[in-house]
């Protein structure tokens, strides 16, 4: 299958939730039913949290796509939800995917930070740390109920100190561009010094997916690109969004967890 193609996955206790497969090869999954960060662009967390998923459910995503004819070659948790809220589960997911030889990825805001410390150390195949922001008022805007941003950037300085260079690559930090609020070099400037110390680093320049009756929006592409050249500028490793996430069915803030017979609504 070489588009993305997303789709509703019935849990036993009458919710379901949503995962997408990028084209690319990437199957998306969901690590809870909804999400109790509240960042305010997000459809996926908009209603709150119901509950944690299982590790059988986590899997019940995989099979899923299976069913749908869908062989993906690597799975990343960046669906709905905040995985280090569920951490168990997804540690022990990440062991059984490891143990099939799986690589799979994760999506976080980064907390509770003890258990983004935990994370950072084990075999992932890449952690993208979800920041949004350089301004701590900006972050805390963006990601309401998430960790503060300078315990943040110590775990993350302290944990990157102690890793090889090949596994700092695994590390990521991503960005959601929204227009107005964070698109200034005024609020990547404040990030800068972790980039100059950790060059490996990778910053993801995300644009937003419309969500119906959202406020966000993303800049022009004219003014990402402005972005990118003068990051660039400051020895950033900045990547735009790749194309299978900008498709209409790719995204993470674009899926929903449901009650089924009800899915407009809980
Ligand atoms: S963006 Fe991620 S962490 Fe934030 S509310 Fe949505 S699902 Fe939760």
């Amino acid at each position: 299958m070489s588009a993305n193609h997303k789709f509703l996955v019935p849990l036993a206790d009458g919710l379901a939730v949503e995962s997408v497969y990028y084209g690319s090869g990437t199957l998306c999954l969901s690590s809870q039913a909804g999400c109790a960060v509240g960042c305010p662009f997000c459809a996926s967390g908009s209603r709150g949290l119901l509950r944690n998923l299982s590790v059988a459910e986590l899997w019940a995503q995989v099979e899923a796509a299976h069913a749908l004819g869908i062989k993906p070659r690597r799975l990343t948790l960046s669906g709905i939800g905040e995985p280090l809220h569920n951490f168990a589960a997804v540690r022990e997911f990440l062991a059984n995917c490891r143990s099939l030889n799986l690589p799979l990825s994760l999506t976080t805001t980064g907390s509770p930070t003890a258990h983004f410390r935990r994370m950072i150390l084990l075999p992932h195949n890449g952690l993208m740390l979800s920041l949004h922001a350089g301004c701590a008022v900006t972050h805390r805007r963006l990601i309401p109920r998430g960790a503060e941003l300078g315990d943040l950037l110590s775990v993350l300085e302290e944990s990157l100190s102690g890793l090889s260079r090949r596994r700092r690559r695994k590390i990521g930090i991503n960005y959601l561009l929204l227009a107005g609020i964070n698109d200034s070099p005024a609020e990547f400037a404040e990030l800068l010094p972790l980039f100059q110390r950790f060059p490996e680093l990778t910053l993801h320049l995300l644009a937003c997916n419309p969500v119906p009756e959202s406020a966000f929006v993303s800049p022009d592409s004219a003014h990402v690109d402005e972005l990118h050249v003068w990051l660039s500028a400051q020895g950033v490793n900045a990547r735009r969004a790749n194309a299978w996430r900008v498709q209409a069915e790719g995204g993470c803030g674009t899926l929903f967890a449901h009650r089924l017979g009800n899915s407009s609504d809980w």
